[in-house]
């Protein structure tokens, strides 16, 4: 490890790993307070805000913005203070050589002070036929971040989690109509979540089924779904899919060293501190209550200025 630290690219006081809302607010941040920061990103600088046509509940754009402008705004203004981002440059391995944070990423070591995780999560996808052309265009995996745009439509929620009940739920006030696609006839949601989804007239459960396809013109008319008993499909008309199917945070590089809850996300304590001392997570990798650009904007806020505490407190010492 010694010789590895000896071979790693220094003079970095932070790394960030992901190049999403969290992690582009952290890097601002800690560029600004003058600690030389590098932002490593498998991609561009995206995230899952990106896919979005129109961000309405972002505060500050009353008519709305893209999830990619907005995302090239955060990216302006966290270079503007000398955040280095490097992109296509996916994190392999993270390891602590003492104190230093070590990350292993596109071939090259990386070493520094403090380590911000801001790597994500992804939704889980139904791979169903028509999946992929039709996000961002009647298929999203956030309806509180997109229900609005349903408003009096029908619409469809797949999944029976806590995830896809709360989902249901959330539509019901703003669509004229919502069909609960379970593949199932057992919800696995809170029995709380069940009752109340059971008792809303707006809410119509279609059970033991999945969808097979997805099908429109530009944006999405309709669903194929298929009975898992008798293999009977049918065409079910909605303007809008929401798949609620669970979600997995982007951790294989962690796994190991810090601690993580039940589903792999990383445990932190309000100032988003792992239980690594100078590893901080923030955004949607973290286990949290609301995963959305605004709370993952704050988290990365908050991480970034706990690692500022951090290295001045190694640095003092
Ligand atoms: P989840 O609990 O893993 O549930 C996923 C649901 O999707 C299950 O009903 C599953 O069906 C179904 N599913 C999975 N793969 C599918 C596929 N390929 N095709 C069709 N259906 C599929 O995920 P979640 O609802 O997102 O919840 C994740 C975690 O967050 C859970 O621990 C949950 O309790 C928690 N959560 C809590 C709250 C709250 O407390 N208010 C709110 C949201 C989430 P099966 O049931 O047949 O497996």
């Amino acid at each position: 490890m010694a010789e590895e630290a000896l071979n790693a690219m220094e003079g970095y006081k932070v790394i960030i790993i992901g190049g999403g809302p969290a992690g582009l607010t952290a890097g601002l941040y800690t560029s600004r307070a003058y600690l030389q920061t590098i932002l490593l990103e498998a991609m561009i600088p995206s995230g899952q805000a990106y896919m979005a046509e129109t961000i309405e509940n972002y505060p500050g754009f009353p008519d709305g913005i893209s999830g990619r402008e907005l995302i090239e705004r955060f990216t302006q203004q966290a270079k503007k203070f000398g955040l280095d981002i490097l992109q296509f440059t996916k994190v392999d391995k993270i390891e602590l050589a003492g104190e230093k944070k070590m990350v292993t990423a596109g071939g090259k070591k990386f070493s520094a002070s403090a380590l911000i995780i801001a790597s994500g999560a992804k939704w889980n996808t139904l791979g169903a036929a028509g999946e992929e052309e039709f996000t961002g265009k009647g298929i999203s995996y956030c309806a509180t971040c997109d229900g609005a745009f349903f408003k009096d439509q029908e619409v469809a929620v797949v999944g029976g989690g806590d995830t896809a009940v709360e989902d249901a739920l959330y539509l019901s006030r703003v669509a004229r109509k919502v069909f609960l696609i379970h593949r199932r006839d057992e919800l696995r949601a809170q029995k709380i979540l069940q009752s109340k989804a059971l008792g809303d007239p707006k809410i119509e459960f279609i059970w033991n089924t999945v969808v097979r396809k997805i099908k429109g013109q530009g944006v999405v008319k309709t669903l194929v779904l298929e009975n898992v008993k008798d293999s009977r499909q049918r065409e079910l008309a909605v303007g809008g899919v929401f798949i609620a199917i669970g979600q997995k945070p982007n951790v294989d590089f962690a796994s190991g060293l810090v601690e993580m809850n039940e589903q792999g996300y990383i445990i932190t304590d309000q100032n988003c501190a792992t239980s690594v001392a100078g590893i901080f997570a923030a955004g949607d990798v973290r286990s949290k209550g609301l995963r959305q650009i605004a709370t993952a904007v704050g988290d990365g806020a908050l991480a970034a200025s706990a690692a500022e505490k951090y290295i001045e407190v190694q640095e003092t010492r």
